[in-house]
C-alpha cells in the first residue's frame, strides 16, 4: 500500500521524480542515478560526514563508479562534534559544486541532506539523497532549515530529485536517531487534528491527497516501536515511508501544514533556546517534537471532555480580549525581535468579535460531525507516551532537560508563535485556554 502511496506522491510533487526505500538498495544507487538525475552524463559529487561515510558513502562512490558516472573525490566532513546545517558549511559544499561542476549526492539524515540540498537550490540544479538514519521527515521536503550568527531560519530550496534509503542502513543507525524520526511521525497524529480544526473555518482547506500521503500509514508506522529500538530492518519499512510520504505531503501541498501543528511549535521555540544544542550529540528535532506531541495530545484530552456544542458563544464573544489585550500578553512573553515577529503571525488569525462569533458559531454547528473525527484522529497520552518510551524516545519533559513548568509556560508562546490556526487557538477563542492548560498539569495528569 505505501508504495503506492509513494508513487501517487512522487507522481503528484513538485520537486522529487524517484523514490526508492528497501533493504539493500545502497548498492543499486548507481543504477537508479544513472537512469534518473545523471541521464544528462553530469558528474557526481558525494557529500557525507564520516560517519554516514563509513555507514552508506563509500558504497555509494562504488556504486556510481561502477554505474559508469564520473564520480569527484568526495566531499566528506568530519563526524565528531556533530557537524550543524550552518550557511558557512553550505558555502564549502557550494564551492565544491560549483568548482566540479557536479551534481550534488548527499549521503547522510538531517544535516548533510539540508546543507545539500541548499547549496544545490542556490545553483539551481537538482540533487539526490541517499538518507542513512529514520530520523526526522525533510528527505522529501522542501526547505533547509539553517542557523546563521545563532539564528534559525528556514531556506526556500527545492525538495531532492531522488530519494534513496536503504532499510539495513537506517536500522544500524544510532538508536536515538530511530527514536527521533518515530518522534517526528508521532507528530502527525495532533497536527492531523489542529488541520481539520483550520479546514473547518476555511483557513487552510484539507487536500484530499496530501491529507492521504501523510495520515494514510501513520498508524502502522508507529505500530512495532519495540522492533524499531531493537533495530529490526523489517520494522523500518513503515517508519521510512511514513517519512517519506510526509515530505512528499509537504510539496503535494507546497506548505508544512501537512506535517506539523502547534506540537511543532514547542520544539521550534525550545530549539531558539538552543536547548539541548550542547549536548553530545545535540538533543534532536524528533525528540523535542516528542515532548511537544505529548503536550498537545494532553491538551486535546481535556479539549474532548468538554462540550464545544454547549458553548455560550455570546458569553464568549462578551469576554473576548481586545487586540490590545493580545499585544500586551505576547510582548509580556516574548522577547526582542520575537516578541514582534509572534505579534505580526498572531494577528493574522485575530478576529474581531463579530468574526469570532461567526468562526465559534461554525464550530458548534459542526461539532457533532467533528468531534468523532478529532476522536478518531488522536491517540490518548498516555497511549502515545508509552509508545514513545517503547521506540526510545523521550516521554517525560526531564529527557530533554525541561521540567513540567517549563512546559506549561510554553503553551501561550507556542499558541502566538504562528499565524497557523490549532486547538490552542479554537480553546483561546472559546474561553477555555487557561483552565485546559492546568487541567494538564494539575495532579494526576500526564507528567504531574
Ligand atoms: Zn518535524
Amino acid at each position: 500500500m505505501n508504495d503506492d502511496l509513494i508513487a501517487r506522491g512522487v507522481a503528484a510533487a513538485s520537486d522529487t521524480s524517484v523514490v526508492q526505500v528497501g533493504r539493500g538498495v545502497v548498492a543499486d544507487t548507481g543504477t537508479i542515478l544513472r537512469d534518473s538525475l545523471f541521464a544528462d552524463g553530469r558528474d557526481a559529487l558525494v557529500v557525507a560526514d564520516d560517519r554516514t561515510w563509513q555507514a552508506a558513502g563509500r558504497a555509494v562512490q562504488e556504486s556510481l563508479r561502477a554505474a559508469g558516472i564520473r564520480v569527484h573525490d568526495p566531499l566528506v566532513f568530519p563526524g565528531h562534534p556533530v557537524l550543524y546545517a550552518a550557511l558557512e558549511t553550505c558555502d564549502v559544499v557550494q564551492a565544491r559544486l560549483a568548482e566540479t561542476g557536479a551534481l550534488g549526492v548527499a549521503v547522510g539524515s538531517g544535516t548533510i541532506n539540508d546543507l545539500v540540498k541548499l547549496a544545490s537550490g542556490r545553483l539551481e540544479q537538482p540533487y539526490a539523497v541517499v538518507g542513512t538514519a529514520a530520523s526526522m521527515d525533510g528527505y522529501s521536503g522542501f526547505g533547509a532549515p539553517m542557523s546563521s550568527q545563532g539564528v534559525k531560519v528556514t531556506m526556500p530550496c527545492p525538495a531532492p530529485a531522488v530519494v534513496i534509503i536503504d532499510l539495513d542502513v537506517t536500522a544500524a543507525a544510532p538508536p536515538s536517531m530511530v527514536a527521533s524520526g518515530y518522534g517526528d511521525l508521532s507528530a502527525k497524529i495532533p497536527a492531523g487534528a489542529d488541520w481539520i480544526l483550520s479546514d473547518t473555518i476555511g483557513l487552510d482547506p484539507i487536500d484530499p491527497l496530501a491529507w492521504q500521503l501523510v495520515q494514510s500509514g501513520v498508524s502502522e508506522a508507529l505500530s512495532r516501536p519495540e522492533a524499531l529500538a531493537a533495530g529490526d530492518p523489517d520494522a523500518y519499512a513503515g517508519l521510512v515511508s511514513g517519512l517519506v510520504l510526509s515530505g512528499l505531503a509537504m510539496q503535494v501541498y507546497r506548505g508544512t501544514r501537512p506535517a506539523s501543528g502547534a506540537e511543532h511549535y514547542f520544539s521550534h521555540l525550545w530549539e531558539l533556546d538552543h536547548l539541548g544544542a550542547d549536548w553530545d550529540p545535540p538533543l534532536s528535532h524528533g525528540h523535542k517534537v516528542a515532548i511537544g506531541t505529548l503536550a498537545m495530545s494532553a491538551f486535546y484530552e481535556r479539549f474532548l471532555a468538554r462540550d464545544l456544542a454547549a458553548l455560550d458563544i455570546e458569553a464568549a464573544v462578551s469576554h473576548w480580549a481586545s487586540w490590545d489585550v493580545v499585544e500586551a500578553d505576547i510582548r509580556s512573553r516574548f522577547t526582542g525581535a520575537l516578541a514582534d515577529h509572534a505579534v505580526g503571525e498572531t494577528a493574522v488569525k485575530y478576529v474581531d468579535p463579530a468574526g469570532l462569533r461567526a468562526r465559534l458559531t461554525r464550530f458548534v454547528d459542526a461539532w457533532g460531525e467533528l468531534r468523532p473525527r478529532l476522536e478518531a484522529q488522536l491517540v490518548p497520552a498516555r497511549t502515545l507516551q508509552t509508545m514513545l518510551r517503547s521506540a526510545g524516545a523521550p516521554a517525560t519533559p526531564e529527557e530533554i532537560g525541561l521540567s513540567a513548568e517549563d512546559v506549561r509556560t510554553t503553551f501561550p508562546r507556542a499558541m502566538y508563535y504562528r499565524s497557523r490556526y490549532t486547538v490552542l487557538d479554537l480553546a483561546r477563542e472559546a474561553g477555555w485556554f487557561d483552565d485546559l492548560v492546568a487541567e494538564v498539569f494539575a495532579p494526576g495528569g500526564l507528567w504531574t
